[in-house]
């Protein structure tokens, strides 16, 4: 399986580049570039948005069945080409083989098999005194996406925009292309009308922007960190157009004090693997562990154990469960957040900035688990690996929840204890996007999304569909 592709999905054929720059691709567990792709310029950005727009004419008017039939094909299509989906994530972005499985190959089929049923749970039409409320889709819509779920995060834009109606122009992220390449081919054989769906590869400063700010563009939604997410809805707002951001977190995990026994291990276990899962690269990861003080030594030392547990090693091997990260620069970034923190005085319980001595080569992070206090950098910030880091508290579930609640973010989190009602009632103060209670497991068409520099608007399910639509008052 090749990662190098000359050619650009536009108007449904591929097409050259109008420039002649490439970007190599590579793998991070040999460190070897293993292909290229077109670094596609803003006149590629505009071709695009102009292939798109003249296809939302007639693609906004096609049948709500017509659609849903559509999706449901491209999901038969990427069911049809999983293990080459898990191939690409595990050889670009070094997603361990179950996790590329199962989430990175597996989700994108459910994003586009829901939508038969999602659409049915949309508020296509109502009545309201004495006007009909119609939902039209929003137009031609721009997806940038970053690379830790390339494949779920575009097909949890696509899927919903075509259902709704709109037309898209996807640029993946440059590191992780691959996959975005077998969906256009999925979409291409299943003859999606041209220019419904288009595909453009390049860098954020160059294809990004171009697809921020170019005049035919009706909406932009946007996955990654919160500092592209800023420039994008910086040069939206220019238009203005639509914006919907899905950024970074720093998400809590919080152990209540009545949790004891089995509980309290499956509690630890449950929060450490919300926090390494894709090797810890995960927006909505559970990188905090709020723990009542006096719960603090039997809880690191649980911790210590387990963090060793994770087998770090290749990608393709089935019993890998930690990758290696992403580039060279992100292991730098992890490394260089260890190294901070530990400076800094927290303590570290397990891992730490080295290099995996038994694998020399490839971008490891050693899983790590830190103790620090609210308010250090490493409590706050998002690091975007193995790094968990451990938060003691004194004071009950109100110092909990305001701990939870005290970083610019909120994404995600998670509450456990034993008296379920009075974690229900710690979830529903979190300001954040997702809650897990006592375990509770990620649902495909509930809503995700941020609160704060995590940004706003919400992914899949019936919601999600809605955020690429925009209604019109019939006054009758
Ligand atoms: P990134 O912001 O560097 O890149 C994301 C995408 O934006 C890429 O396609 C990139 O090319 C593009 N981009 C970069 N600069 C741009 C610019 N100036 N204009 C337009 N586009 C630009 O992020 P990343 O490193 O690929 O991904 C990691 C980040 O994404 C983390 O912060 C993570 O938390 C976040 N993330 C959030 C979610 C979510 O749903 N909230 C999901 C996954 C990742």
């Amino acid at each position: 399986m090749t990662s190098t592709r000359d050619r650009l999905y536009v108007d449904g054929t591929w097409v050259p580049s109008t420039g002649t720059e490439t970007l190599p691709v590579t793998n991070p567990f040999t460190e070897e570039v293993i292909g290229t792709v077109p670094a596609g310029t803003a006149q590629d950005a505009g071709r695009a948005a102009e292939a798109a727009s003249r296809a939302f004419e007639s693609w906004s008017r096609t049948s709500l069945d017509d659609r849903v039939k559509y999706c449901t094909a491209i999901a038969e299509g990427l069911q049809a080409r999983q293990q080459e989906v898990a191939l690409s994530a595990a050889t670009e972005m070094g997603a361990p083989w179950q996790v590329a499985v199962m989430v990175q190959a597996g989700l994108p089929v459910i994003s586009f098999a829901s939508m038969e049923d999602v659409v049915g749970h949309v508020d296509w039409e109502r009545q309201s005194g004495n006007s009909l409320l119609v939902r039209q889709p929003v137009g031609v819509v721009g997806a940038i996406t970053p690379w830790n779920y390339p494949l779920h995060q575009i097909a949890a834009k696509v899927a919903p925009a075509l259902a709704a109606g709109c037309t898209v122009v996807v640029k993946p992220s440059e590191l992780v292309p691959g996959v975005a390449y077998l969906l256009a081919e999925v979409i291409d054989a299943v003859g999606l009308p041209p220019g419904v769906f288009n595909l453009v590869p390049g860098t954020g400063p160059v294809v990004g922007e171009a697809i921020a700010s170019h005049p035919l563009v009706d909406m932009v939604s946007f996955t990654g960190s919160t500092r592209a997410g800023r420039r994008v809805a910086e040069l939206a707002a220019a238009g203005p157009k639509r914006t919907s951001l899905e950024l970074g977190g720093k998400s809590a995990s919080i152990l209540l004090d009545d949790l004891t026994g089995q509980d309290l291990a499956n509690a630890i276990v449950g929060s450490l693997t919300g926090c390494l899962i894709n090797s810890g690269q995960t927006c909505s990861a559970l990188t905090r562990l709020l723990v009542p003080s006096a719960a603090l030594d039997e809880v690191v030392g649980n911790l210590e154990v387990f963090a060793q547990f994770a087998t770090m090693g290749d990608p393709l091997d089935p019993a890998t469960q930690q990758g290696p990260l992403v580039s060279r620069a992100q292991q730098e970034r992890v490394r260089g957040y260890i190294r901070a923190a530990v400076d800094d005085g927290a303590r570290l319980v397990a891992g730490g900035p080295e290099q995996p001595e038994h694998l020399p080569t490839g971008f490891f992070v050693k899983p790590t688990v830190l103790v620090a206090q609210p308010g250090t950098p490493i409590e706050q910030e998002e690091v975007f690996g193995p790094v968990l880091t451990v938060v003691p508290y004194d004071g009950g579930d109100e110092a909990a929840i305001r701990i939870a609640n005290g970083t610019p973010y909120g994404l995600s989190g998670a509450v456990w204890g034993a008296d379920r009602d009075r974690a229900l009632a710690v979830a529903r103060r979190l300001r954040t996007g997702q809650v897990a209670v006592n375990g509770g497991v990620f649902n495909p068409t509930a809503p995700f999304g941020g609160f704060g520099q995590s940004g706003y608007g919400r992914e899949l399910g019936p919601l999600g569909l809605e955020e690429f639509t925009a209604v019109t008052s019939l006054q009758l």
